[in-house]
């Protein structure tokens, strides 16, 4: 049986190298990518029980998807092999050092055509975490996560959800919409400011004080807990503890992508363990902060027996 379950759709990466466009001849990468996968082997590294739910192609992306997550110690009895369709890819480039452009290849790919289905028996396991990506990929994979959560709040999980409003399959109020019905099965939002403004259902751009009336909606709904991530200026935990901040810490970053999913690991990593918001919020930051200083979405991902080795004054540790 495993504690922690998480569901959505990994694409096979392609990277160009930091700083160089790409052209006919670059070198690249190959990886994978998504943000569910991402956290699945963050709580893994952090010595969970972690199952992950998903759709692959029966192909060699979808294959190399499921050995790596398996070899990083995640139950992958979830992820059906879906023949009807290819494993979905995202092309990275750095066009600059400053700038990173995105191209997605999923419509219609193995991940949009999830159903409820997939879903499997959660009885058993602690806790269940869903992104708003998935809803967005497709109206079969919306209603497998509608049908996730809600099965998950029958069973008494706690049920927690990263807003990660990707503005290329949808705008802000699309996601807000979509994903604020599922409140009332939520137990843990997170989401960047903007995030949180739109599933709030107020207008994003707002002010900090426009922020923080967002997070007492949510609040007054069924949450009882809302991370707000604030990238290299950190992040805060509001809930009936009041609220609690912490900086980032001072790092190297050199590939954001990923940081917030290893933030989510970090922090839901703290929540099995029992330890109280501020701790749980220790261990997110330190795990955003492992993730931003190596490339790669999820590689940098932080394992239990380095924890704290960054905030340690010394920079070789022999
Ligand atoms: P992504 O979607 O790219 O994974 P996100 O927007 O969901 O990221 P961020 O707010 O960028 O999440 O990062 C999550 C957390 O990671 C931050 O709250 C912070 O604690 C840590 N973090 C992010 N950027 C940095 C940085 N440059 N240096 C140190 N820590 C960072």
């Amino acid at each position: 049986a495993v504690d922690a379950i998480t569901l959505g759709e990994s694409l096979g990466l392609v990277m160009g190298e930091p700083a160089t466009p790409l052209r006919a001849g670059s070198s690249v990468r190959f990886s994978f990518a998504g943000a569910e996968s991402n956290v699945a082997i963050g709580l893994a590294r952090l010595g969970h029980a972690v199952g992950f739910v998903s759709r692959v192609g029966d192909d060699f992306v979808g294959r190399m998807v499921v050995e790596t997550l398996r070899g990083e110690g995640v139950d992958v009895s979830g992820v059906v092999v879906d023949e009807a369709a290819p494993t979905a890819l995202m092309v990275r480039q750095h066009r600059t050092a400053d700038a990173l452009t995105v191209l997605y290849y999923r419509d219609g790919a193995a991940g949009s055509r999830l159903q409820p289905g997939d879903v499997p028996d959660l009885s058993g396991a602690r806790l269940l975490h869903v992104t708003g990506i998935t809803p967005a990929l497709s109206a079969s994979a919306m209603r497998t996560v509608e049908t996730a959560v809600r099965a998950a709040r029958a069973a008494g999980l706690v049920v927690s959800l990263d807003v990660n409003h990707r503005a290329l399959l949808w705008s802000a109020q699309e996601a807000g919409a979509a994903l604020a019905p599922l409140l009332d099965a939520v137990d843990l939002v997170f989401g960047g400011d903007d995030e949180l403004l739109a599933l709030a259902r107020r207008d994003i751009g707002g002010d900090v004080g426009d922020v923080h009336a967002a997070v007492d909606d949510l609040l007054r709904q069924r949450p009882s807990v809302v991370v707000r991530k604030r990238g290299a200026d950190g992040a805060s935990v509001h809930g009936a503890f009041g609220v609690i901040e912490r900086p980032a810490l001072a790092v190297t970053a050199v590939d954001p992508v990923g940081a917030g999913d290893a933030f989510v690991a970090g922090f839901l990593s703290g929540l099995l363990d029992g330890v109280d918001p501020a701790a749980c919020l220790d261990r997110a930051v330190e795990c955003g902060a492992f993730a931003v200083s190596v490339h790669g979405d999820w590689e940098g991902a932080a394992r239990r027996s380095e924890l704290g080795l960054l905030a340690r004054a010394e920079r070789v540790h022999r």
